[in-house]
């Protein structure tokens, strides 16, 4: 079998480039070695319902007008209809530093700039200072890194602030410890406070259906359970793969959204790049009854909480670090239908090293995942009121959940911390996305594959 293009990795990156790359030549494959596509935003059943990963909401909200917002762009690029996706903004979301102070946000970027100036006046006029330097700054020229915290604490002049200010950007788009990349800072900036977050109607099923009904209906192919083993090249040339069951697909260009030491590992080459630490993450799902009514905090989207005396995002010396984490409410949605069922997700930095001491479900493991559940469900009730006599079910995933289903290496689900920003890895024909390229969660993962078959892919077939 030959195709032109060969697709490795059947997340949101690989489905975006796929469906973008079918529009123009329908020969494309796209391997994924799971049985279920979606990786780190896929699904799941139990207790005769189904649970998503990774969705707890999507930034970059955009209305209609807005023609060149990421958003709009994205569903111009894949051909979708807006109101295919249905989609519903945030309530309003909450930055929590527990015996501090706490700055609500929502779609409304003045609701948060009223917060900071009233909680935070002597930090008002950097605030705006730094306000006009993300508006006019290029995230996206190639610079060495830059660090953002001390540009933030350079203009606010306040440690808390700045923590508060980074602990939602480094939840939902950091790969490094205690910092970010000033252009990272931006990106995450401007998808988080400045546009907003939203989710679709329907499930993250719902979603990945809508992709792949889009993708095969231009004749692009899928094949799942399909892991690619070995990249086939001769020098710095690839010319197509070879999968766990020894097929043999050759192709004329590959684009691998798996990561980029992980695809160094296929083409049998150092990458050289495994140099920082990778940063796991728990979640746990907690089902309540459908009635529940929960005391504080009932209907925000999402709070970003820190209960420590400084906000610390790194890797921590024990399994979790419960000192921070972000609690989900997936069904505080403006107009969102009624759920039969009500969710609290729970997320908190986690250590893979030392859940790989507990072989995967051993008793040791199963203990770890009870205590977490336990552990991270009295950090919720802090916040949000008792609840414990709701949950009607709860599942815990840790890092070695993450890295057995999706192989990500150490489960890290922002992937490598040095990041390949143009995407290319030294070979003429095989690039990555997704992820390692820097562009994180759902609409940078899946922008980041179209601009890659944009920029390289397809003006050279
Ligand atoms: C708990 C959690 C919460 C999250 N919350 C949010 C959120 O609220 N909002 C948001 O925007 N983002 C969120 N994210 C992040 C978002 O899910 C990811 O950034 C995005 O999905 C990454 O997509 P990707 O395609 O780059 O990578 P992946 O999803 O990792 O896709 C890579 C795919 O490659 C496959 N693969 C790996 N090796 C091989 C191989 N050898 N052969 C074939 N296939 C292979 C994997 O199985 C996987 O399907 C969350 C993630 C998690 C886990």
């Amino acid at each position: 079998m030959h195709v032109p293009l060969l697709i490795i990795g059947g997340g949101l990156s690989g489905l975006a480039a796929a469906l973008r790359f079918a529009r123009f030549i329908p020969d494309v494959l796209l391997l994924e070695q799971h049985a279920r596509i979606g990786g780190l935003n896929s699904y799941y059943y139990r207790n005769n319902r189904l649970f998503e990963t990774g969705l707890h909401a999507i930034t970059n909200y955009a209305p209609p007008k807005l023609k060149n917002a990421p958003l709009n762009r994205l569903l111009r690029q894949l051909k979708i209809k807006r109101k295919e996706l249905d989609l519903h903004q945030q309530n309003q979301s909450e930055i929590r530093f527990i015996n501090k102070e706490s700055l609500l946000f929502s779609n409304d970027f003045s609701l948060f700039n009223a917060e900071i100036s009233s909680k935070f006046p002597a930090s008002h006029n950097g605030f705006q200072k730094l306000l006009q330097i993300i508006e006019q700054y290029d995230p996206f020229k190639p610079l060495p890194f830059i660090s953002a915290r001390k540009i933030i604490q350079e203009h606010l002049q306040n440690e808390l602030l700045t923590d508060m200010l980074l602990c939602p950007l480094m939840f939902y788009g950091s790969s490094i410890e205690n910092d970010m990349d000033f252009g990272q800072f931006v990106i995450m900036f401007q998808a988080i406070f400045i546009e907003g977050m939203f989710r679709p109607g329907g499930t993250i099923k719902d979603l990945l259906d809508l992709l792949l009904k889009h993708y095969t209906s231009h004749g692009g192919k899928i094949k799942t359970r399909a892991s690619v083993k070995h990249i086939l090249h001769t020098g710095k040339t690839v010319h197509g793969v070879r999968l766990g069951n020894d097929e043999e697909i050759t192709c004329d260009y590959i684009l691998s959204t798996i990561g980029s030491e992980e695809t160094f590992s296929l083409l049998d080459e150092p990458s050289g790049l495994d140099v920082l630490p990778r940063l796991g993450f728990v979640e746990t799902i907690f089902e309540l009854q459908p009635d529940t009514t929960l005391q504080q905090g009932y209907d925000r989207t999402i709070i970003f909480y820190n209960a420590a005396d400084r906000f610390e995002y790194r890797q921590p010396q024990t399994v979790v670090d419960f000192n921070s984490g972000v609690i989900c409410m997936p069904q505080n949605f403006q107009g969102l239908p009624l759920a039969s069922f009500k969710e609290v997700r729970t997320t908190h930095l986690a250590n893979y090293n030392e859940w790989k001491q507990l072989p995967r479900k051993s008793d040791s493991y199963k203990a770890a995942k009870d205590d977490t559940a336990l552990m991270s469900l009295s950090m919720a009730e802090k916040i949000l009121g008792n609840f414990t006599q709701n949950i009607v079910y709860r599942d815990t995933f840790t890092p070695l959940t993450i890295k057995h289903f999706t192989a990500k290496k150490s489960g890290a689900i922002y992937g490598n911390p040095v990041k390949i920003k143009d995407g290319d890895i030294g070979y003429d024909n095989l690039y990555i996305a997704g992820t390692d390229q820097g562009f994180l969660g759902i609409i940078g993962s899946m922008l980041s594959g179209v601009s890659i078959v944009n920029q390289h892919i397809l003006p050279r077939l």
